[in-house]
């Protein structure tokens, strides 16, 4: 399948309700190649909902995405073929190895030497002497280190996370930024939603306050990145 190569990712007025309730209410953005874009704000805000529609996994009820000069409408599959997910159910499968599970995902996407990428993954993912043991009996971490480079096997344009840091320890954490950083130098779209501010301090580029299905930019200045998120919240309260 031909990936597509796009250098930002525009939301533009997307909203999208649930039966009556309203989880994202004109929201637009952009997100360029290159840097790391960080989503917070409280829960039930409406991040999952935007990045589950960025990833192409739900249909926003009004407004457009657009992949480059590509809409999700338009470029079907080979645009699902460039968008890697790590979302909050890591769909791994539990009676499979973890070389089994990126093999399976491997051959899904039709990534080529999958046996070199499986053996790369392995090691990225710090788990080579854990190759050949089922999913089902790691911890939540290693099932989240797996995951995460089961997501980026097929070497995707854009990034997707959804709470990423959930169940790391410290050392995974910092290899986990270090992971992100060399997806975004390398020219990827990388966005992602967290709770965990003093991890995303040094990480994010930008960031963005989801708040009310409603975005607002965090603007660069004094502070902590949780201060001036808390500001942030404070003048749209
Ligand atoms: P966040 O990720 O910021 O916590 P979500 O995007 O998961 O927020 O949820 C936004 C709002 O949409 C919440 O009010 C939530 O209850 C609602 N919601 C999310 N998913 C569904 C769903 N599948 N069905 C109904 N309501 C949903
Ligand atoms: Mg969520």
């Amino acid at each position: 399948m031909p990936d597509l190569d796009f250098s930002s990712v525009r939301v533009v007025e997307v909203s999208r309700t649930y039966g009556r309730r309203r989880a994202l209410a004109k929201v637009s953005l952009e997100a360029p190649a290159g840097r790391v874009l960080g989503l917070f704000g409280p829960n039930g805000a409406g991040k999952s909902t935007l990045l589950n529609i960025l990833a192409t996994l739900l249909s926003p009820s009004t407004g457009q995405v657009h992949y480059g000069e590509y809409t999700s409408a338009d470029a079907g599959d080979a645009l699902r073929a460039s968008i890697g997910v790590l979302g909050h159910d890591l769909f791994l499968y539990p009676d499979l190895t973890a070389a089994e599970n990126l093999a399976f995902f491997g051959q899904l996407y039709g990534v080529r030497d999958i046996n070199a990428r499986v053996a790369e993954a392995l090691s990225l993912a710090r788990l080579t002497d854990r190759a050949d043991d089922r999913a089902g009996g790691f911890s939540r971490g290693l099932r989240q280190r797996l995951a995460l480079e089961r997501a980026l096997l097929h070497t995707p344009r854009l990034v997707l996370l959804d709470e990423p840091f959930t169940g790391l320890d410290d050392a995974s954490a910092h290899i986990l930024i270090g992971r992100l950083k060399t997806l975004a130098a390398d020219g990827a779209i990388v966005i992602m939603a967290t709770h965990d501010f003093d991890t995303a301090e040094t990480l994010v580029d930008d960031a963005v306050c989801v708040d009310r299905g409603r975005v607002h930019p965090i603007p660069p200045g004094a502070g902590t990145l949780r201060e001036r998120y808390r500001r942030v919240l404070q003048e749209i309260a």
